[in-house]
């Protein structure tokens, strides 16, 4: 029996992992369900998986979660803030950590998994970007088990050898193929970008996600973190890894081999599959995601993609080139620009323009400790708001 904590219980990854874990009561029992502010969705849960322990992000959001559950009988303790993340995330009793926060919110208790060697399903990827080679140090240090559930990464993880060791050339690997979507507003005239609405912007063709992801990945900056991911959990330099566009969604990525050979894993765009694969790994189990249609689909389109309509994209790439904070710095602008956007106060277009602006103003530095990358994290969040028209 493994026991998980689910952080982030109540997103769209939340309620996908709880799927699949209620699937398999013989296999999962759930230690901790955290959430930030939805208290009512989080007391149906306890109510129906009973975690020892439920974190909510408020002392008042604390004491809603506590009357819902005495009303209901549910004996789940409740603990609120961080400290109570980074409890629950480490905790003896705790096997499996899913890390599924958005955001710059979710590094602390993804990385006090790391430290204590959890098994840490990873879907938070802006932990990952923003802490780079400090997050995989403390990977390597405690001896935790890092297992990529973004499904790109996922797929490339599942087409790389047994074994592999974050060195693409000692494995025979040539390149990294990230297939992307392109999302909302692949074919929308790009003179018109700036006018669309928060609305369309979510509205994505194939995936069912959170808000800000969902953002993301009409802007591509999703795709562009991506990358940075990628760099971090293979080894990979940003040359050895490519973006292509795949409007359906079926190919997940690619690995692509020196002798030719190209890897790929396909199904359908349902993020139970990954989230199956990495809970069971290296065994299989049902996902409830059904088989994929080849001849239903019929075909499969890739095209590259057009960096004048994506320009987050290249903002990512160049940050990875440049090292240090400049993934950081791009991370923590992006968060900003992104709640600004969909608030209503920025254009679509500002969100570009803005974290160019600040990757152009604040010059990465150094990151050697986690304050310091903290300090360079809220610099960036602190310029991003103020060239924010209020
Ligand atoms: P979501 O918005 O649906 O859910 C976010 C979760 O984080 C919620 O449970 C919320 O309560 C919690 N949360 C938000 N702010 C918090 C804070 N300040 N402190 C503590 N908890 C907080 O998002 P999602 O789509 O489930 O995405 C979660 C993460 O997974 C993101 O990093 C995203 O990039 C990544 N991801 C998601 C998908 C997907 O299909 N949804 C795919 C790949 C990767
Ligand atoms: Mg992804």
């Amino acid at each position: 029996m493994q026991r998980i904590s689910i952080l982030g219980a109540t997103g769209s990854i939340g309620e996908s992992t709880l799927d699949v874990v209620s699937r398999h009561p013989d296999r999962y029992q759930v230690h901790a369900l955290t959430a930030h502010s939805k208290v009512e969705q989080l007391a149906l849960l306890c109510e129906r998986f009973r975690p020892a322990v439920a974190v909510v992000g408020s002392a008042d959001a604390a004491a809603r979660l506590s009357g819902l559950l005495a009303q209901r009988q549910v004996r789940t303790e409740v603990a609120w803030g961080e400290a109570a993340l980074c409890q629950v995330s480490s905790a003896a009793e705790t096997d499996v950590v899913m890390a599924a926060i958005v955001g710059a919110a979710g590094l602390a208790p993804t990385l006090a998994a790391a430290r204590a060697g959890k098994k840490i399903l990873l879907a938070n990827k802006e932990a990952l970007v923003m802490s780079g080679q400090l997050f995989m140090d403390a990977v390597a240090a405690s001896g935790a088990t890092l297992l990529p559930i973004d499904s790109e990464h996922n797929a490339v993880f599942q087409c790389l050898p047994v074994g592999y060791q974050r060195l693409p050339a000692g494995h025979g690997i040539a390149r990294i193929v990230l297939t992307a979507s392109g999302g909302p507003f692949l074919q929308r005239e790009v003179a018109t970008l700036d006018s669309v609405t928060p609305e369309e912007a979510v509205a994505h063709p194939n995936w069912v996600m959170g808000r800000k992801i969902s953002v993301d990945s009409a802007t591509m900056m999703n795709k562009g973190l991506e990358v940075i991911e990628a760099h971090w959990l293979f080894g990979a330099s940003a040359d050895q890894i490519d973006v292509l566009i795949h409007p359906q969604s079926v190919i997940h990525s690619m690995v692509s081999y020196v002798d030719g050979s190209v890897l790929a894993q396909l199904g359908n765009p349902d993020m139970r599959t990954p989230i199956a694969h990495a809970l069971a790994w290296p065994e299989r189990i049902a996902s409830g995601v059904g088989a994929l249609d080849l001849a239903a689909v019929a075909q499969l389109r890739f095209e590259r993609p057009d960096l004048q309509r994506f320009p987050c994209l290249k903002l990512a790439y160049d940050a990875l080139r440049e090292g240090g904070s400049a993934a950081t710095i791009l991370n923590a602008a992006n968060e900003i620009a992104v709640d600004a956007f969909l608030n209503r106060r920025i254009g679509f277009r500002t969100i570009d323009h803005l974290i160019a602006t600040v990757l152009e103003r604040l010059p990465a530095q150094p990151v050697t400790d986690i304050p310091g990358l903290l300090e360079q994290d809220e610099q960036a969040r602190q310029l991003t708001r103020t060239l924010i028209p209020s």
